[in-house]
């Protein structure tokens, strides 16, 4: 097998990461990822706040 990121080959039963060949690599394509993510014009703190309040305000309504 071989890795998509290092381009090594590996052993798919010598791996804990497939389809990676370490857990590095892994991470090296989860950072990619979170890179293309972060290219969108999100406030994160914003939406969690929303979120949160809303559940206060159940748990308010239900006791
Ligand atoms: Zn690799």
């Amino acid at each position: 097998m071989r890795c998509q990121i290092c381009g090594s080959h590996f052993e798919p039963g010598l791996s804990s990461s497939l389809p990676f060949c370490s857990p590095r690599c892994q991470q090296v394509d989860l950072g990619r990822w979170l890179n293309e993510e972060h290219g969108l014009p999100i406030e994160p703190g914003e939406g969690g706040e929303d979120a949160l309040g809303a559940d206060v305000g159940n748990d308010t309504q239900w006791t």
